[in-house]
């Protein structure tokens, strides 16, 4: 997972996550990088945005260049990856409080409620709630645009 930090041609700036900057990259090129504001999908990375990479990178072996504004998990030290850390945590939780105060929980059926949304056989809105992985995997296929949350909470009924 990528957190981006991304403005559109009106100046407005956001943040969104991808699964990998490959999957941001495809996205953005196919417009489906919409802003939350204005809903231009003509967006891009914002300045010194910090990009954040959990796992293997394959550029491990460069030397770490700032001027992009890029850093990635591996090279920080202990500290500062736990900061960031939770910051991520800190981020998640806000997403989460927001979606459950702003939006419509439709536990279970939040594949199907998207898919709806996005093919225009429902109302459009915004919702939250569960995907499996094949359900996810999906979705992307469609170019439907979510926001994954990791590790949230599995709830009774
Ligand atoms: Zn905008």
């Amino acid at each position: 997972m990528i957190l981006y930090q991304l403005s559109c041609d009106d100046e407005h700036t956001f943040e969104a996550w991808f699964r990998d900057s490959g999957a941001y990259d495809e996205q953005a090129k196919n417009g489906h990088v919409e802003c939350p504001y204005c809903g231009s999908t003509k967006v891009a990375k914002a300045p010194m945005a910090p990009r954040i990479v959990s796992g293997v990178s394959d550029r491990a072996a460069e030397p770490t260049s700032s001027s992009d504004g890029e850093w990635d998990i591996n090279k920080m030290d202990q500290n500062r990856a736990q900061e960031v850390a939770q910051k991520i945590l800190d981020a998640v939780g806000n997403i989460r409080e927001y979606a459950e105060k702003n939006l419509e929980n439709v536990g279970d059926e939040f594949a199907e409620e998207a898919l709806k949304i996005h093919h225009g056989e429902t109302q459009e809105r915004g919702i939250y709630g569960r995907a499996s992985e094949d359900e996810a995997r999906e979705l992307e296929k469609e170019g439907v645009q979510f926001v994954r949350l990791p590790g949230t909470p599995r709830r009774n009924g």
